[in-house]
């Protein structure tokens, strides 16, 4: 007998017909003598309308009365699912965030799970219950609903599989695995049989929303053993272990990207101690997460371009708190860029292996694409490119280290 945690993702539960078809699965698990935890998502498209209605009622909206709103979605598709259980014969009860209690921070709209409550939780997993659990929702300390920041259902998943000490934590999604890339994309992007805890990190947190990047920092942290894999085959899925557990190491594992930031440009401030600070300081001080930079002194050695990107939810507050600069520090001008996009190659095997990011300019530069910004990390290559290359700058480099399919 084992204790799973099995997770399924807006597609998964999309319809009546398919929530069935996860009560058959889950139902399996438990004729197989597992006790079995499960965390919906809202039915696909759901959050985004409850996001949209929310944005109409109020531009500047109260973060709890959002939250309050986008948590519904859970709430229907985790009590259709228990109902759905039951109709087969199989015990079920559905846990609304605060009912558990999931303990949050009080970060409304992006909170993060402090505690998990699982004593009353554990008596009915051992009385053959099942326990459906509405993901992406918690309680902060305020006693109203917090979200987990969109994709947070995988966090929930992952938080619960820790805390009940769990033998598997499966996300089903409607991919069968994590891929090379987005494979909605890339066509001839390859399903990765194992990836390491560290590379799908980086892989999250640089665009590949396959897991919110919060559940696989957990996920690491408490060791727990997660399998990505489709809700809608029963082939074996992407196994997320320890860097030990892969015995070949490709150089690169993965491609990811993001259409997130946007880029500033600071053109002619002077180039002397300070400027950095004087410029990334207010930033920070509003908020703003700076995240790729590069800084260029100009034809005369006096002055410098400071370019940067930052999210793009954050674009026009940052011209803002840079034109009420102007005047103190000097600079000529400022412009921006929306249409860029951060495209990453990660993997462990860079440690090693020499080349790896001579490989990636190669293969931009065949296609012609200019790298505008570059950043890199022990075991990742960022270039900031021209959106309209996105496709084009996938395709080459899944080529360039050989990851297509044959
Ligand atoms: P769910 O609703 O089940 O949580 P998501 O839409 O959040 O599903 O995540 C699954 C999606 O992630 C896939 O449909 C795919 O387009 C995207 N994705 C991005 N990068 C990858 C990758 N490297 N491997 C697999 N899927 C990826
Ligand atoms: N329903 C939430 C969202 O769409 C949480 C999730 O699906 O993980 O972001
Ligand atoms: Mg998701």
């Amino acid at each position: 007998m084992a204790r799973i945690v099995m997770k399924f993702g807006g597609t998964s539960v999309a319809d009546m017909d398919r929530i069935r078809n996860v009560a058959n699965k889950v139902k399996r698990e438990v004729d197989d003598g597992n006790q079995v935890a499960v965390v919906v998502s809202a039915m696909a498209g759901v959050t985004n309308q409850l996001v949209a209605w929310v944005s109409e009622a109020s531009t500047l909206y109260d973060a709890r009365e959002y939250d309050s709103v986008v948590a519904t979605g859970e709430q229907v598709t985790s009590g259709l699912l228990a109902l759905t259980l039951q109709n087969m014969g199989v015990g079920a009860r559905s846990w609304l965030g605060w009912q558990v209690p999931v303990r949050t921070s009080a970060a409304h709209g992006s909170a993060r799970i402090q505690e998990i409550e699982t004593d009353e939780l554990i008596r009915r997993l051992d009385s053959d219950e099942v326990v459906v659990i509405a993901g992406f929702q918690g309680i902060a300390a305020d006693g109203r609903i917090a979200t987990l920041g969109r994709g947070g259902s995988d966090t929930t998943a992952v938080a619960f599989a820790a805390a009940l000490q769990a033998d598997r934590c499966d996300i089903y999604t409607d991919v069968d695995g994590v891929y090379t890339t987005d494979p909605r994309i890339v066509a001839k992007a390859r399903k990765l049989d194992k990836i390491t805890y560290e590379e799908m990190l980086e892989m999250a947190s640089l665009g590949a929303k396959v897991l919110q990047t919060r559940s696989v920092e957990l996920a690491m942290r408490f060791k727990v053993p997660v399998q990505v894999r489709s809700s809608f085959t029963d082939e074996p899925g992407t196994m997320v272990v320890d860097e030990e557990q892969i015995v070949e190491q490709a150089d690169i594992s993965g491609i990811a990207y993001t259409s997130d930031e946007a880029k500033i440009t600071v053109q002619g401030v002077a180039d002397r101690p300070g400027v950095s600070a004087g410029i990334f300081g207010p930033l920070a001080e509003a908020n703003i997460n700076v995240d790729m930079i590069v800084q260029n002194v100009s034809a005369d050695g006096t002055k410098t371009d400071l370019t940067f990107t930052v999210p793009h939810a954050d674009l026009a507050r940052s011209v803002k708190v840079l034109s009420e600069l102007k005047e103190h520090l000097g600079y000529a001008d400022v412009t921006t860029d929306p249409d860029v996009v951060k495209v990453s190659v990660i993997g462990v095997g860079m440690r090693s292996h020499a080349g790896i990011a001579s490989r990636m300019f190669a293969a931009l530069a065949n296609e012609g694409i200019n790298i505008q910004v570059i950043s890199t990390s022990e075991i990742k290559i960022s270039v900031l490119i021209a959106s309209r290359y996105t496709e084009l700058a996938l395709r080459a480099l899944h080529s360039a280290y050989q990851l297509d399919t044959p």
